[in-house]
């Protein structure tokens, strides 16, 4: 674990409801005990090659290169069933739950994906499960809730507060305080009170492994490594494979919105302030009076108030450095890969891309390495209604 006693420096830790701290402290015995099990982590690794499609490759970006002046690399988790890298974390935990006799799991979804992608796990297991959404996400987004169902999910509108993530994610953890006997609760991103953090991290640090080993064989290290961060999982598990390499710098790309101003990105590193949400200390976009801001991003993976408490302590030290594209710029680079590479990227990998881009000239001649974290087809309304269809 790289979390001392439940916090990366002076972030992270337990901040819940004390009925909640004895199944805290129980998962995070059961997690060592699965990650000691070579059985389960064999069982593991042959679903994430023959059900999810690990490993992914490592693509040199030929296009792309030539015309920007440097070399880029994407590592493709957009080629992964469901479309993104949420399928590592949800296999995993949908794993856990069982070593730990749960018949049922839950999770709150924004956009869906993380609903979907638990649904998924869910079916394969045979688990029970229900998936928390807010009532305006679930309009916005109905194709995801048709797929949860057909999964064989339920799907739990939730119809308080603004009636979204923030809103779902609550109503999770409400399910959770009564259900905690029987039920796992998923976590979408590498946020919550510990272990959370920790497990999710984990999961997804395969990202970073794979795309150490390809580096390592192709005979030299990058000299950046690029990935988006929202709750921050899939920009986790690519800079865990890589902390200890001094020489590779790490950047995590934060959703720029509109404009620096409240309200208008969801930027919680560069705009945020040290706070309590959802259980754990980090950075956390808020008012005065600590409540939680409206925020913004094209990208509906990006639409979060916080970030996860490892990203707070890497932006402390120093050892990653936290930056923002904005919509527009990440829109340009998702024309851009598509266009080039014929690659449809997520919007949310699209503010990875669209940094490299920007960067070009300082990166001249330089090996880069972003995390292509999802594929692009979720996206289509947004594009269309961001050009009018004429893209
Ligand atoms: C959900 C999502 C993200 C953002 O979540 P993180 O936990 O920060 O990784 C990024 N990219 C894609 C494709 C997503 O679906």
């Amino acid at each position: 674990m790289r979390a001392h006693n439940g916090f990366y420096g002076e972030y992270g830790g337990q901040f819940v409801t004390e009925t909640l701290v004895p199944a805290l402290d129980r998962l995070e015995e059961e997690f060592l005990n699965f990650l000691r099990s070579d059985e389960d982590r064999e069982r593991l690794d042959g679903y994430m090659r023959d059900y999810a499609g690990r490993p992914t490759p490592v693509y040199f970006a030929e296009n792309i290169s030539k015309k920007y002046g440097f070399d880029l690399y994407l590592k493709r988790e957009d080629l992964l069933h469901t479309g993104a890298h949420k399928i590592n974390n949800t296999i995993g935990q949908a794993l856990l739950a069982r070593f730990m006799g749960k018949g049922r799991v839950i999770a709150e979804t924004g956009a869906g994906q993380h609903g979907v992608a638990t649904a998924t796990a869910a079916a394969l297991f045979g688990l029970r499960c229900t998936v928390y959404m807010g009532r305006t996400d679930a309009e916005r987004q109905l194709p995801n809730v048709r797929r949860m169902k057909l999964l064989g999910a339920q799907v739990s509108v939730v119809e308080i507060g603004q009636m979204t993530l923030k809103d779902a994610v609550s109503a999770a953890y409400r399910d959770w305080v009564a259900s905690v006997q029987d039920t796992h609760y998923i976590i979408g991103s590498a946020i919550g009170p510990h272990p959370f953090p920790e497990i999710v991290a984990h999961f997804q640090s395969v990202i970073g492994d794979e795309s150490r080993v390809f580096f390592s064989r192709r005979g030299g290290l990058p000299d950046a490594v690029i990935a988006c961060v929202g709750g921050g999982s899939n920009s986790i598990g690519m800079f865990r494979g890589f902390l200890d390499d001094r020489g590779v710098e790490l950047v995590g790309v934060e959703a720029g919105g509109r404009s620096p101003l409240p309200g208008d990105n969801a930027a919680s590193i560069g705009c945020g302030i040290r706070g309590i949400f959802q259980g754990c200390l980090s950075y956390v976009i808020q008012n005065g009076t600590f409540q939680i801001e409206d925020v913004h991003s094209v990208s509906a993976g990006l639409d979060y108030a916080g970030t996860g408490p490892e990203h707070a302590h890497l932006h402390d030290t120093g050892r990653v450095r936290y930056t923002s594209v904005d919509d527009a710029a990440a829109l340009t680079a998702f024309h851009e890969l598509t266009r080039l590479e014929g690659i449809i990227p997520a919007l949310e990998s699209s503010h990875a891309v669209g940094y490299a881009l920007r960067q070009a000239e300082s990166l001249a001649g330089k090996t880069v390495l972003v995390n292509l974290s999802g594929r692009g087809d979720k996206d289509m309304d947004i594009i269309d209604a961001m050009t009018g269809g004429e893209s």
